[in-house]
């Protein structure tokens, strides 16, 4: 509160100068009153003497301060009533006493007696002197005075004069005092003020701050003190703080508030609003600010988490959909965004499966592990998003944009190989990619457009074998349009019982009799004809819906062994493990089994290897539930899973089929053989039944009966066929597939030995 205090300082001042124009009236008078008396026959000397005294008189009557002239001697020349009164003296008495005698008791600033010559010393052009003049009631009762006193080297007698003036300061000191009360009860209450407070000068210097300011700023209110405000400021935020401050400086407002950022002793940012207010003097001019600053990080966190919330994924942090939208929309609205803007649509492989094996906490975890390597493989170059439950789409923004969007497809395939461990389990995970880059339709339509041309070709990847990615190409926007119909196509086909099964034999090797067959779905499509598997299969994406086709296909089975003539032969039914899990597939099957009197051996159930890589409980103890009710349970695809070999053991398996990768390279290729019969060896050892598919040669087919499969299938021995088909051709008695026959090994197949 300098200014203010100064302030109490300012009458002193303009005192002071009427001090030095009465002096010069005073001397002049002085002149010529002595002169005067020397000159009074003089009549037009009297008249300016006269003249003289009233205006003399009018300055005495019209200043504010006292006036004391003394003598060399000491002696009260002329004292003024003003002067008398504030001395608490009679001007007449005291005119022509020796200070020494007057009747008056001063002390000093700290209230020790002063003498009277000590009191109206010389304090010639230095600041006043401070004295008191006690009344009836002592120090209580004390008149506060400064005293200017000014030695004039000649009087006009030629002799020193002192002129001294006395003004009153009792009600200014009370008034400063007061205020310097009030200063230090209002330091006091910043001190201990919550929020940050500082007094801040014209230079925007800091002057003064407190506790929760120094601590807002990580800093201490010693170091804060004399430091450039400014210097506290996060930069992005100065010039908007200069521009208030310059109006509030030339008086445009009173008063401004404002929310900036400053940047901490440790590098933090911190949000505040920041308040000020402009001290300005009595007359007007500025005089310092008074600063309150008030922590608003919070209160930012808790909105800026709330925007982020609405536009982000809670689970994954990527952008949600709706941000997705908006993204796309700027990015497309850009000039060039012809070369520089691409989409990538990814869609994990197999996702409803894990789920619903290993639970949904662990789906969650993979998900949270496929975002982050979205993240790394986009790196800087786009925003990754989570669309639905396993979509996932990259928007891309790149000068050399194509390169971009085929360097992170690769990093994510990459990213993705890895398995990602979830408690004791290994889970390969997979994704299909599809990239479009912007062109003038997908500029035009916008976001959704370019969206559903990256999805075209993540369908393309999808059926064309997964873990892959396509570009998409104005052919495939039918394609996918086709594929969406297809969907819903397929849903009402499946209700409709318009899936088949077809029966492909599984022979004996040795006899070529046939003992069973493997039911492969097809679609008997009106318009289309016949459908295989691969192009409806990966379309049906809802648990509901395979199960429905599950249940629906376990009768047809069941139907077909209870009209077959033979009471051995066993039917193979393929099951996806996304169809396990809650033993309603196990249900379905035993009562199908009991309704068509069916011995429980005759059904078989297969499980790709692939879907057993971690089988949780539930598919464990479905599958066991089968096992122990006598239902077959058969490994499919052999050799291809990830699988360790204690799964193997651990799970009610009976048989396994080696994958036809291993069948089509013999005989030409030595390592697909030596692996076939390794795995032969393994399953035997293993006590399992063996089974090969895919043979197409009959070379093929001595060659593993040699090295020790059992049974076999393939186009060598006959396609798929309806159920009629196979039916009318009265096939030969087989062979319980869960009692099998010891095998005579061919013990003449060696490790050298040439392929047939
Ligand atoms: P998979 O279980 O490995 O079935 C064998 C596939 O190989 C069948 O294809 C079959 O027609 C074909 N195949 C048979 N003999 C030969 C041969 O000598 N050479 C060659 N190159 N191929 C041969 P399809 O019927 O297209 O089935 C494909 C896949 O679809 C199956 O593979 C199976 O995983 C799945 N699938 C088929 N039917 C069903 C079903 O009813 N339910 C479930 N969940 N999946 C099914
Ligand atoms: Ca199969
Ligand atoms: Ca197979």
């Amino acid at each position: 509160m300098g200014g203010v205090v100064d302030g109490v300082a300012q009458p002193a001042i303009v005192a002071g100068m009427g001090a030095l124009l009465v002096l010069l009236a005073l001397s002049a008078f002085y002149f010529f009153w002595r002169s005067g008396k020397e000159r009074t026959a003089r009549d037009s000397a009297l008249e300016q003497e006269r003249a003289l005294r009233r205006q003399f008189e009018a300055v005495m009557t019209s200043t504010r301060d006292g006036v004391l002239i003394t003598t060399q001697t000491g002696e009260v020349a002329l004292i003024s009533e003003l002067a008398a009164a504030i001395l608490g003296l009679s001007a007449s008495t005291a005119t022509g006493t020796p200070l020494t005698r007057l009747p008056l008791r001063t002390v000093d600033a700290h209230l020790r007696p002063l003498l009277a010559a000590d009191a109206f010393a010389v304090t010639d052009g230095g600041r006043p002197r401070v004295i008191g003049v006690p009344g009836r009631r002592g120090t209580d009762d004390i008149r506060w005075l400064h005293v200017h006193a000014r030695r004039v080297d000649e009087g006009p007698d030629g002799r020193p004069i002192t002129v001294t003036t006395v003004m009153d300061t009792t009600g200014l000191r009370e008034a400063a005092e007061a205020i310097s009360r009030s200063d230090a009860q209002f330091r006091r209450a910043m001190e201990n003020a919550p929020t940050g407070m500082a007094l801040v000068d014209l230079e925007w210097r800091l002057m003064e701050v407190n506790r929760a300011f120094a601590e807002m700023m990580g800093s201490t209110v010693a170091a804060l003190r004399g430091t450039p405000f400014s210097a506290l400021s996060h930069p992005q935020d100065l010039q908007a703080e200069r521009d208030q401050l310059q109006r509030l400086y030339d008086g445009h407002q009173s008063h401004f508030s404002l929310e900036k950022r400053y940047v901490r002793a440790d590098g933090n940012v911190v949000w505040a609003v920041l308040d000020v207010g402009l001290v300005r003097f009595a007359g007007g001019a500025p005089d310092h600010y008074v600063v309150q600053l008030r922590d608003t990080t919070d209160d930012r966190m808790h909105s800026e988490l709330l925007a982020h919330r609405a536009m982000h994924d809670p689970l994954t942090g990527l952008a949600n959909r709706n941000l997705l939208h908006e993204v796309l929309h700027d990015l497309l609205e850009q000039p060039d965004a012809d070369t520089r803007v691409g989409v990538i649509a990814v869609d994990l492989d197999g996702f409803k499966g894990l789920n619903d094996r290993f639970g949904h906490a662990t789906g969650d975890s993979a998900l949270v592990h496929v975002a982050g390597i979205l993240r790394s493989a986009t790196g800087g170059r786009g925003t990754v998003a989570r669309i639905g439950g396993d979509e996932f789409v990259i928007a891309v923004q790149d000068t050399d944009c194509s390169k971009a969007l085929f360097d992170i497809a690769a990093a994510i395939h990459d990213g993705l190989r890895r398995p990602l461990a979830v408690k004791r389990h290994q889970i390969q995970l997979g994704a299909s990619l599809g990239i479009a880059m912007a062109d003038d339709e997908t500029i035009a339509g916008g976001g959704p457009t370019i969206l559903s041309a990256a999805d075209a070709a993540m369908y393309r990847a999808k059926a064309a074998g997964k873990s892959r990615t396509e570009v998409f190409e104005p052919s495939m926007r039918t394609t996918s349009d086709n594929q969406t119909a297809l969907a819903a196509e397929l849903a009402r086909a499946i209700e409709n019982g318009d899936l088949v099964l077809h029966y492909q034999p599984i022979l004996e090797l040795a006899t070529r009799t046939v003992v069973g067959y493997e039911a492969l779905v097809r679609w008997q499509h009106p318009t289309r004809g016949l459908l295989l598997p691969n192009a409806f299969l990966p379309l049906i994406d809802d648990r509901g819906l395979s199960v429905t086709l599950g249940t629906a296909l376990v009768e047809q089975a069941a139907k077909f062994l209870g009209r077959s003539p033979s009471d051995t032969a066993w039917v193979s039914l393929n099951v996806s493990a996304d169809q396990l899990g809650d033993s309603e597939f196990a249900d379905r099957v035993l009562t199908a089994i009991g309704r068509h009197h069916l011995s429980p051996q005759r059904v078989v159930v297969e499980l790709t290897e692939a879907s057993l890589v971690a089988p949780n409980t539930r598919v464990r103890h479905e599958l066991t539930e089968l096992r122990n009710a006598g239902v077959p349970i058969l490994l499919d695809d052999f050799g291809t899973g990830v699988s360790p070999l204690s799964y193997l053991r651990d799970l009610p398996v009976s048989g396994v089929k080696l994958d036809m990768s291993f069948v089509a390279g013999i005989p030409e290729d030595p390592a697909g053989a030596r692996v076939s019969r390794a795995l032969g060896a393994l399953a035997r050892e293993l006590g399992l039944a063996t089974i090969a598919e895919g043979i197409e040669t009959e070379a093929q087919a001595q060659f593993l009966s040699r090295c020790g499969w059992r049974y076999g299938q393939g186009w060598l021995f006959g396609v798929a066929q309806p159920a009629a088909t196979v039916l009318s051709a009265h096939p030969h008695l087989g062979t319980s597939l869960i009692d099998p026959r010891p095998q005579e090994l061919d013990e003449s197949i060696g490790e050298h030995e040439p392929l047939v």
